[in-house]
């Protein structure tokens, strides 16, 4: 079987509906699936009811934390939807992440690239979790820059021009709050840290798995993260971490899948309700 855990959809900075999401997992023959939008569980309901008995959906989410100025991101899976805690964790984050994105809008304005607030808010109508993505799209549209690589590069990364910080929980909170709901938490592509120092340090607070399998991985890191899991006794998973951007791979789901054999025990864990 094939399964996909990693992905976000229009409540986040994806370009697709969960409804779509499924339509092309069901097309491409995955038997599991898991939405991860940055932030934010609003698409989980219309995920489940769009898959039906086909394809069983995984109730995910992508949280951003910050270990030593670093940004790191935790998946959490599995959780109580309900969660009153979840829900105002989440309604806390949304707003910072508005506060910001707001922020560097204007920094562009000011540095001569005409987009406003309606722009974004026109590209991402369905969304509460704004992210840079909806601004370099923005950026994109208007000619200020070729992709949304080049509006990264230039404009919106930690070196750009109108770059804003995001203001980040501690990874051993956000690890808490997705237990407190009752969820699994995950290491998210540990090969972007792109310091393995720092993920065996960040693998020494209650985290319960490692993104082994991630579209950024090549063979070597798989291997790496595996082992560091199985020395640790963490269970391992993957996915596309599909976002639906033009010029963004992958460019659908389906183009980068996980063996479900590779990531058994996690499967074996959150079927077992
Ligand atoms: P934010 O959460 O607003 O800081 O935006 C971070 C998101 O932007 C990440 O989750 C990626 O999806 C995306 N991103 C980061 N760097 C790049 C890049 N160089 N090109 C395209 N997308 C990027
Ligand atoms: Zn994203
Ligand atoms: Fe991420
Ligand atoms: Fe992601």
């Amino acid at each position: 079987m094939l399964v996909d855990f990693h992905m976000h959809s229009v409540f986040s900075d994806g370009c697709l509906s969960p409804r779509e999401l499924v339509a092309q997992g069901r097309l491409h023959g995955l038997g599991m699936m898991a939405l991860t939008d940055h932030d934010e569980i609003a698409g989980i309901d219309s995920m489940i009811e769009a898959a039906g008995q086909d394809i069983k959906i995984i109730p995910g989410m992508e949280l951003s934390s910050s270990y030593k100025g670093k940004e790191v991101h935790i998946l959490g899976y599995d959780f109580d939807c309900q969660s009153p805690l979840l829900h105002s964790y989440l309604d806390y984050f949304k707003a910072r992440r508005l506060e910001r994105i707001q922020k560097m809008v204007d920094r562009c304005r000011e540095n001569g690239c005409a987009i406003s607030w309606a722009d974004i808010q026109a590209i991402a109508p369905k969304t509460s979790a704004y992210g840079r993505p909806h601004i370099a799209q923005v950026l994109v549209q208007k000619g200020y820059a070729k992709d949304t690589n080049e509006a990264f590069d230039k404009i919106l990364s930690s070196k750009g021009t109108c770059y804003v910080p995001k203001p980040k929980e501690a990874v051993d909170r956000v690890i808490d709050v997705i237990h407190d709901a009752g969820g699994y938490a995950v290491l998210a592509h540990p090969g972007l840290i792109k310091n393995d120092d720092y993920v065996k340090q960040i693998l020494n607070f209650p985290i319960d798995g490692i993104e082994a399998y991630h579209t950024s991985h090549n063979f070597s890191q798989e291997d790496k993260y595996r082992s560091m899991a199985e020395q640790r006794g963490l269970f391992v998973t993957g996915g596309s971490d599909f976002h639906g951007i033009e010029g963004r791979y992958p460019s659908s789901i389906g183009e980068y899948t996980v063996e479900s054999e590779l990531v058994e025990e996690f499967i074996n864990l959150v079927s077992c309700d």
